[in-house]
């Protein structure tokens, strides 16, 4: 058990350092495991306050933890904000000067510092001070790039393993904000820590509103919606570099100050982008994912996903930079299949293919639930919610079923007369009656579903065709050139009279509506 003079310490201690008179959901916990020897996996969204949880038991402590941290460039400033507060705190990696490194390494082994960062990469450098035991404790910050099943993979992760061997009393403390159950798994295998005690903390931000529109007029949305929030500061993700450019020039045209960011930019021009959003002089960034790790602003009110990120992972730490400071924000993410079939495009032939596919189809189905969002989205990531949450789009409008079951057989016995070979535009096109030129060639015309479903508006066919994909009656064949198949289940709709129930589409003018009041 924690000895009595430590806990008589805790609350003293994060007064005196942090300045907070209580601990948050779990930390306590989670200290007190820590100064038992214990190993620990934290799993607290950002902004939750993972660091105490480490930084605290090492002021307790006799010696110096070790930090493995990625984010060299936050090095700095983690250490200078330690340092403010009065802890001891050193970092060490590849920026530095020799001197540097050594003037560190002799803080350390005259037992000077209470903290210190290393990049995973600089670890080898550090052998020496490695091998006699001078650390209290191992810090695994963003712990979930160790596993290849994360979403942020990095190859100078996996050696961490050795921590564990190489210092078998000191307990490590693994922390990440995103890393689901099989993640999880990963993490304590790698790190050779299989009992360590898992506290994952809610990952419920209710303050932020979901909501998720099809991609129609991507542009002229983005914009409304925008300047219904004149003055306040928003991301906007993209999935390429040309991509962000290119929005954010067109914002630009009409007259909003919105700025583009990515990987492409040098060092300065980052900073520059990165410190003006900070400081509220660039309200709108339109970025790729490169954007935001480490970015601490607590107002910013909204998140819109240009393109449709690639797993639930992402998504969920993307949106979650939204109203850190708990007031209301917003969640936009437009949904289009063009996406999807992008987003398939980029893993053929990874190493983890399949995987990737999976988590892509989480993804696609929660863009097109008819269930809340919420739900969803945290019971990806094994947090069961009781109840709708009633701030998303889906919990604020119901969608209405109707018996659909005409409209998927017209639409599944075209597939069927296409001999699943056609993708969804000329399967929509044959059941329109359309006359283009893949029509006219492969004389569909000729095909007993030629415009049986011309009363159907193309976007109303699309609309029904997603649900119909989502509730398993046909699918996207992905290797075969994106061709409509029909499943196990289209034969009970076609044969065996299965019903089928499908949600209206929205009128362009309730669409109109609902966008002209979010
Ligand atoms: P994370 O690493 O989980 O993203 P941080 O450790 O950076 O989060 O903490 C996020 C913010 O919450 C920081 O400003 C931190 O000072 C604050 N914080 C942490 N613990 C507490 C607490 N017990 N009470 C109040 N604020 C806290
Ligand atoms: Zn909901």
């Amino acid at each position: 058990m924690i000895a009595q003079t430590y806990k008589e310490q805790l609350y003293p201690t994060l007064k005196k350092y942090f300045g907070y008179d209580t601990f948050r959901s779990q930390q306590e916990d989670i200290i007190t495991h820590v100064l038992n020897k214990e190993d620990v996996l934290v799993i607290m969204p950002t902004g939750g306050g993972k660091s105490i949880c480490y930084q605290l038991p090492s002021l307790l402590l006799e010696g110096t933890t070790l930090v493995i941290s990625p984010l060299i460039a936050l090095m700095k400033d983690q250490v200078d904000g330690l340092k403010a507060n009065g802890i001891a705190a050193a970092y060490f990696n590849s920026s530095q000067s020799s001197e540097e490194q050594q003037e560190i390494i002799k803080q350390v082994y005259e037992r000077q510092l209470k903290l210190l960062y290393v990049a995973p990469e600089s670890l080898s450098a550090l052998s020496d001070i490695l091998k006699p035991i001078y650390f209290n404790c191992i810090a695994i910050d963003e712990a979930h790039c160790i596993s290849s099943w994360g979403h942020d993979f990095r190859p100078s992760y996996q050696q961490l393993g050795f921590l564990k061997k190489t210092f078998s009393e000191t307990p490590i403390i693994a922390l990440t904000a995103t890393a689901d159950k099989a993640t999880r798994q990963d993490i304590v295998k790698q790190l050779n820590i299989p009992h360590a005690q898992q506290f994952i903390s809610s990952f419920d931000r209710k303050n932020i509103e979901i909501e998720v529109r099809p991609a129609t007029n991507r542009v002229a949305q983005i914009l409304q919606f925008v300047e219904k929030r004149e003055g306040e500061s928003g991301i906007i993700y993209c999935l390429s570099r040309k991509g962000t450019e290119t929005l954010a020039e067109k914002l630009q045209n009409k007259g909003i100050e919105a700025t583009a960011y990515h990987a492409g930019l040098n060092f300065e021009q980052r900073s520059k982008v990165q410190e003006d959003f900070i400081f509220d002089k660039t309200k709108v960034v339109c970025a790729t994912v490169a954007f935001g790790m480490g970015i601490d602003k607590s107002n910013v009110r909204y998140v819109i996903h240009y393109n449709m990120p690639k797993n639930l992972e992402g998504y969920y730490q993307e949106i979650g930079r939204a109203g850190r400071d708990g007031l209301p924000s917003h969640a936009l993410l437009f949904h289009t299949y063009a996406d999807v079939i992008q987003l398939r495009r980029f893993t053929e032939g990874a190493s983890n293919e399949e995987l990737q596919n999976a988590k892509l189809d989480r993804m696609t189905q929660f863009s097109e639930a008819t269930d809340c969002r919420r739900k969803i989205l945290l019971g990806y990531f094994g947090e069961l919610l009781a109840e709708n949450c009633g701030n998303c789009d889906v919990c604020k409008n119901p969608p209405e079923f109707f018996n659909g079951t005409v409209i998927a057989q017209k639409l599944l016995s075209s597939i069927a007369r296409l001999k699943e070979a056609a993708p969804a535009g000329v399967v929509i096109d044959v059941l329109r009656g359309a006359q283009n030129q893949v029509i006219l060639e492969k004389n569909y015309q000729q095909l007993k579903t030629y415009g049986i479903g011309s009363d159907i508006s193309w976007r109303d066919w699309q609309h029904y065709l997603t649900q119909l994909i989502n509730q398993g009656y046909c699918e996207i064949a992905f290797h075969l050139h994106n061709s409509l198949q029909l499943t196990a289940f289209s034969k009970k709709v076609l044969f065996e009279k299965e019903k089928v129930f499908l949600t209206k589409p929205q009128s362009l003018k309730e669409q109109k509506e609902k966008q002209q009041k979010a």
